[in-house]
């Protein structure tokens, strides 16, 4: 019976894989491998003798959406060939990511055993290399595009990361990267909630051991012309303080009053 894992490999090269996500790599028949570079391809490709890049499947000028479908298509027809298939992906494999959640949600509905093992994301990353705990303030994830697409409601006591920052306000969901004006038009929307002046973090993880990450922090304005790649998040720590619910802890207090 075929059967489907998707697994993450993390983001540094060699440190961040479960022994879990590891031995199921180790134990497909066909292991499909989306990961940033080359150099943690090979790595991946000494775990298992049948390994795939999914890598060919981007293609200049199409949309992502198109070759996400074909990815999910291909891992799917060898679950259909009754394989033991894994799906090997950077980060965490549910971590903004349709390829993983999409090709599980498909299995599953044919019938087939599949499921996702978590691995060490971006985000985890960021905590660490940062020094940001999301319980303090609270914390906000959006993708970057569809924060501008859609209007949103965010706190700004909070703390909001914007993935995917590099490709900014691109509805052709094809280029590689958006120029300033997209960005204009980023800095316009959180400058709703915070001053231009704000501080606010660009970050990168490292993939490979030998390397540092990158945190630049910069004035909200400065985005505009800011360097900025495929793998850059934007943290923005918050701007203002909490409110105290006053209502709320009124009611808790007489809440209180009755224990006591
Ligand atoms: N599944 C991945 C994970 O677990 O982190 C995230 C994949 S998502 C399609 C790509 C986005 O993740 C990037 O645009 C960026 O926001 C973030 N990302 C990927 N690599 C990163 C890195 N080395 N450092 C910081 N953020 C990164």
């Amino acid at each position: 019976q075929g059967s489907l894992v998707c697994v993450g490999t993390g983001m540094t090269l060699g440190s961040h894989i479960s022994p879990l996500s590891r031995s199921y790599i180790e134990q497909a028949d066909v292991v499909f491998l989306l990961v940033a570079d080359g150099i943690t391809e090979q790595w991946v490709q000494q775990m298992n003798s049948d390994v795939r890049s999914l890598q060919p499947y981007y293609q200049t000028g199409v949309s992502r959406m198109l070759s996400y479908q074909q990815m999910v298509a291909a891992m799917l027809a060898e679950v259909r060939q009754n394989k033991k298939v894994v799906g090997a992906f950077y980060g965490h494999p549910g971590v903004f990511a349709w390829v993983p959640h999409k090709a599980i949600a498909e299995a599953k509905a044919e019938g087939f055993a599949a499921h996702m093992e978590p691995g060490i994301s971006a985000e985890d990353c960021l905590i660490a290399d940062l020094a940001i705990d999301p319980g303090t303030y609270g914390c906000q994830h959006f993708e970057t595009s569809q924060f501008m697409f859609y209007k949103r409601t965010i706190d700004p006591a909070a703390y909001l990361i914007l993935w995917q920052v590099g490709v900014a306000g691109d509805r052709s969901l094809a280029k590689r990267g958006t120029d300033s004006r997209y960005r204009q038009l980023l800095v316009e929307v959180l400058a709703e909630y915070y001053p231009l002046s704000h501080q606010v973090i660009l970050y990168e993880a490292v993939t490979l051991p030998i390397q540092q990450p990158r945190i630049t922090t910069l004035a909200l304005a400065e985005l505009v012309t800011a360097e900025m790649d495929p793998k850059t998040t934007l943290v923005i720590p918050p701007a203002t303080k909490m409110v105290a619910n006053q209502q709320m802890l009124d009611k808790l207090a007489a809440l209180q009053a009755d224990d006591d």
